[in-house]
């Protein structure tokens, strides 16, 4: 039996992984899943672009910062980390060139799984009733507000508030259940990023390309590097939100893959991982390289590795993409449009054209004809936030616009979906939606 309450047809969404992959049951939900990769955003981000006919959010940028910072102290950030998620570590613009370097960080295999990191102390909060691992069938409304939970194990639960955080499909489905209150905003507005892989680099000089380009230790923290596109290229190039990013891609061989693999084990519960004992042999070969690259503080990238270009596209929340709800069945319409690929192709010629390929010991090997497009599971929009009821599902301080008592939480309320990963944004506009109606969760 499925442990969702909806089913998902993508025969509308073809080849999207996000709907059949990217889901979590229970609490840490997709987290079991995620790499863990923070992407603190930038005041543009949620800007108005008039070149795209996009007013920009009803959403303070500097109460995001806050609540960033507010984030990193639950999540535990080490001090490098917290610089970059303050705007602190400053982005260095290429001047001139139309892209700024801006990076990521990651939260440690450890942290990953936030049903594991955060989970006992959100069990034992006395404000809140997490009400994980049972399936809450629909909401049932009364007189604008939130009566009681359907489903099996939820009917003893009341609440005088309730936060959906049911992850975008979850949450639109419920929401849809919930009445036609919110008329026809539900569902609109859902979108992803697409990673587009358009070129394939040859390596000249390991060693100028570990030092320039390979993902950088400060400490224990990982940070990997990314190119995005200036608003006023952006502008100038009638583009959405896009960035470049190396890609590496090991052999199905390679231990240090086999090793991640066994690591994602961990990330999703397996109490024993299976095979570590026949990686060993191949894991110490690779030592010298992961010491080495280590103690130059850089992510270990081995010379069978094949090194791509591939640029991140935010999808808009076009007509062409939506969530629809029938009965039980959550219908995804989804596609690559032609201005997304678009979007990939112009950005890679701007970018390579302009960066120096040389100081960092690249050089294109080709341009991909036939560009790899992938989703990245990063489902989001559906129940979009804005101060017009008309035209959003919930308030910019996430309450429902028609039902009193309800609150959504995550990407679902997104607007639109900055340049790349969503969910330390949704994670600290979250904090702020309950803080500012109960206090927080001690
Ligand atoms: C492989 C992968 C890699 C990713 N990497 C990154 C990354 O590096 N960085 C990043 O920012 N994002 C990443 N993401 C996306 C990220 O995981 C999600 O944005 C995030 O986990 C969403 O959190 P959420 O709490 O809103 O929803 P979810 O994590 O989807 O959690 C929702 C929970 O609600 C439960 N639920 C749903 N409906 C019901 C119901 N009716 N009754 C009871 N329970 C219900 C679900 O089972 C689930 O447990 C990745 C996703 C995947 C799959």
């Amino acid at each position: 039996m499925s442990p969702y309450p909806y089913d998902v047809d993508v025969r509308e969404a073809p080849g999207y992984r996000g709907a059949a992959e990217a889901l979590g049951f229970g609490l840490g939900g997709t987290t079991q899943l995620w790499g863990g990769q923070l992407w603190p955003w930038v005041p543009s981000e949620l800007g108005p672009r008039p070149w795209l006919g996009l007013a920009g959010w009803d959403y303070d940028f500097a109460d995001l910062q806050r609540d960033y910072g507010r984030l990193a102290d639950i999540l535990e950030l080490s001090r490098p980390q917290r610089a970059l998620v303050s705007g602190g570590a400053t982005a260095s613009t290429h001047s001139g060139l139309g892209y700024e370097l801006r990076e990521s960080t990651w939260l440690s295999w450890r942290q990953r799984n936030l049903g594991k990191t955060l989970g006992r102390e959100l069990v034992n909060a006395k404000a809140v009733s997490v009400l994980t691992g049972h399936q809450v069938r629909s909401l049932h409304v009364e007189n604008g507000a939130v009566t009681r939970l359907v489903g099996p194990g939820c009917e003893d639960v009341a609440a005088e508030h309730y936060f959906l955080a049911a992850g975008t499909l979850g949450n639109v489905a419920l929401l849809h259940e919930a009445g036609s209150a919110a008329g026809g905003a539900v569902g609109t507005g859902f979108m992803d990023h697409l990673s587009v892989r358009t070129a394939e680099l040859e390596v000249v000089d390991w060693d100028a390309y570990r030092e320039h380009e390979a993902p950088r230790y400060d400490g224990s923290s990982l940070f990997t590097k990314r190119y995005a596109a200036q608003r006023e290229l952006q502008e100038s190039l009638r583009l959405p939100g896009v960035l470049a990013q190396w890609e590496t891609e090991l052999p199905a061989h390679s231990p240090l893959l086999q090793a991640r693999e066994l690591l994602r084990g961990r990330q999703r519960g397996d109490k024993r991982p299976k095979g570590l004992g026949s990686l060993i042999p191949g894991l110490t070969s690779e030592l010298r390289g992961v010491i080495g690259a280590r103690l130059r503080r850089r992510r270990y990238v081995p010379e069978e590795a094949r090194i791509y270009l591939s640029v991140n596209v935010e999808q808009l929340p076009t007509e062409g993409k939506r969530l629809s709800v029938d009965g039980r069945t959550v219908r995804m319409k989804w596609l690559a449009e032609e201005a997304d690929l678009n979007a990939a192709e112009v950005f890679t010629e701007a970018f390579l054209d302009a960066y120096d390929l040389e100081r960092s010991g690249l050089r294109v090997k080709r341009v991909l004809e036939d560009p790899v497009v992938n989703d990245t599971y990063h489902l989001m929009g559906g129940a979009r936030l804005s101060s017009d009821p008309a035209a959003g599902v919930v308030t910019p301080e996430l309450r429902h616009h028609q039902i009193r008592n309800l609150s959504v939480v995550g990407a679902s309320v997104f607007p639109t979906g900055g340049l790349a990963n969503p969910t330390f944004t949704a994670g600290a506009m979250s904090l702020a939606a309950v803080d500012s109606f109960i206090g927080g969760f001690a």
